[in-house]
């Protein structure tokens, strides 16, 4: 059962993964663009991190397998892929510009690492639940619900401790 499960799991990321990356070959044509080693570097990347990111964050990723990949060259990519429509660009308040794959889920329940500002998603579809519950009995129509709890990761605490 499980074994079942997980090989589906992992049908389900390729085919997540391939089609992330024909919609932009799609965008790069229209544009254009050359498909470059160092963009599909990058997007594969960010497709395998599959959570929210920012640049400095995925460069240091990248930089760790590919020495050759420069700064400015992650931030034109990850700029491409929001204006390809396969990345979302969105902000928390702390001066960082993050990006998430498009169409992840609307999932958007976050622990902010003040320290390095690695973002990590949780479910909290029980809590969401009650908060919903809770905004209906006060006869309120919830459009957007989030939460976003900041403090310290465990790799950063580790680091300091
Ligand atoms: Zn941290």
């Amino acid at each position: 059962m499980r074994e079942g499960s997980l090989l589906q799991n992992e049908a389900v990321v390729t085919h997540k993964k391939q089609k992330v990356k024909e919609q932009f070959h799609l965008f790069l044509t229209k544009k254009r663009l050359k498909a470059t080693l160092q963009r599909n570097l990058i997007l594969d990347a960010f497709v395998d991190l599959d959570r929210p990111t920012h640049m400095d964050e995925l460069y240091l990723i990248l930089r760790s397998k590919h020495s050759h990949i420069g700064h400015a060259t992650v931030y034109r990519a990850l700029r491409l892929f929001a204006a390809a429509g396969i990345a979302r660009e969105f902000s928390l308040g702390d001066g960082l510009t993050r990006y998430e794959l498009a169409g992840h889920g609307k999932r958007h329940d976050y622990l902010v690492c003040s320290d390095c500002g690695t973002v990590t998603e949780f479910d909290n579809s029980v809590i969401e639940q009650r908060q919903l519950a809770l905004a209906r009995s006060m006869g309120f129509t919830v459009e957007a619900l989030k939460i976003e709890l900041r403090g310290v990761c465990s790799r950063c605490l580790t680091q300091s401790g």
